[in-house]
């Protein structure tokens, strides 16, 4: 069956956290963010569901270390984010959101209890033993603009991803307002990928077409041009063929990343649980995801794709190709 224990609990945790953000989302207005001393912003939903995610896991797997994206340094200075995030942490564990009898439904759990759970995220990883990686939304900035996110948790051991979660609330709806819409999606090593729908259990095995047309290659790329070097990258795309301005900008994991420092922006190390889940996710459906060089991506050097640089997720017959486009684009752009 596709289902560990490790896969229940993840899976479980993650439709809670979705059922959590999407109310959040909908009802949240841009100026509710707070900005974190690295500049990138963090709402009540990304405390709130790192939370709820956490205290899964700490309940389940209380031996397991977590590096999570977020600390409550932010909560501990705020009394009003605080109360909230204690109230959504609690509605998380509401009767009728998730499968009847799931665990601890309808439980409250004390405001020290959801603090400690946050900072249970902050372990320095590395590559031995077992580690959980958490990003409670993933694209807050999409989240904010009431578009594109995930949430997305990934088991990795002895440095290897073994099993990935991401769900994504608002895909395959037209309106954010549909919460009934929404794909939850599932890798493990070795085993495969699925697919399913955020409110219903129906698995669906995926997996990429060996080939296709040139004609039907959809790119897809970051929608912040802070992230990632939309110039070398559209010069990707019409190396690779895609027709002009057909690329899809979408916030959150698996596209395509090529660092803004070649194209004169500051240097930047990619995060773990940014791309855990969906490298996994992208392998396991039979495509390739390296860094910008085809190195594999090694999760094993701490928080941060420290030994990487950039990310490329793309089908087998595809991906050689993509690499090649990549290195001339780059050469085109430092001359
Ligand atoms: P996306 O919306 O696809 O760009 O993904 C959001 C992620 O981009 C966030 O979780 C950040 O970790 C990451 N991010 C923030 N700043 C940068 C940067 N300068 N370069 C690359 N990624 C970044
Ligand atoms: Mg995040």
């Amino acid at each position: 069956s596709s289902m560990t224990k490790e896969a229940e609990v993840a899976v479980l945790a993650v439709i809670r956290a979705c059922q959590l953000t999407k109310s959040v989302q909908n009802t949240l207005t841009v100026d509710e963010k707070v900005t974190k001393p690295d500049k990138s912003p963090v709402t009540v939903g990304d405390l709130a569901a790192q939370s709820l995610i956490s205290l899964h896991l700490l309940n389940s797997f209380p031996e397991d270390k977590i590096v999570g994206e977020e600390d409550t340094t932010e909560l501990r200075q705020n009394d009003g984010l605080r109360s909230k995030v204690v109230e959504l942490v609690n509605e998380g564990f509401g009767k009728g959101r998730a499968e009847a009898g799931a665990w601890s439904e309808g439980k409250t759990f004390s405001e020290s209890e959801i603090l400690s759970a946050i900072d249970a995220g902050s372990d320095a990883g590395g590559g031995t033993g077992r580690l959980w990686t958490i990003d409670p939304i993933d694209g807050t900035l999409g989240f904010l603009r009431k578009e594109q996110y995930a949430v997305c948790l990934a088991l990795i051991v002895d440095g290897q991803v073994e099993l990935g979660v991401l769900a994504c609330p608002n895909l395959g709806t037209n309106s954010v307002d549909d919460a009934t819409k929404g794909v939850l999606f599932l890798a493990r090593r070795g085993e495969g990928s699925w697919s399913r729908p955020i409110e219903s259990a129906e698995y669906k095995q995926l997996s990429l077409p060996a080939s296709i047309p040139s004609s039907s290659i959809r790119f897809l790329e970051s929608v912040e041009s802070g992230h990632s070097a939309h110039g070398i990258q559209a010069r990707i795309g019409a190396l690779l063929g895609v027709p002009e301005n057909t690329s899809l900008r979408m916030d959150s994991q698996a596209n395509l990343r090529i660092p803004t420092k070649y194209m004169g922006g500051k240097a930047y190390e990619e995060k773990i649980w940014d791309h855990a889940s969906g490298s996994l996710l992208i392998s396991e459906s039979g495509g390739i995801c390296t860094d910008m060089h085809g190195k594999p991506l090694d999760f094993s050097q701490g928080r941060t794709l420290k030994k990487n640089d950039g990310v490329v997720a793309a089908g087998r017959d595809m991906h050689a190709q993509v690499l090649e486009a990549v290195k001339q684009a780059v050469a085109e752009a430092q001359t």
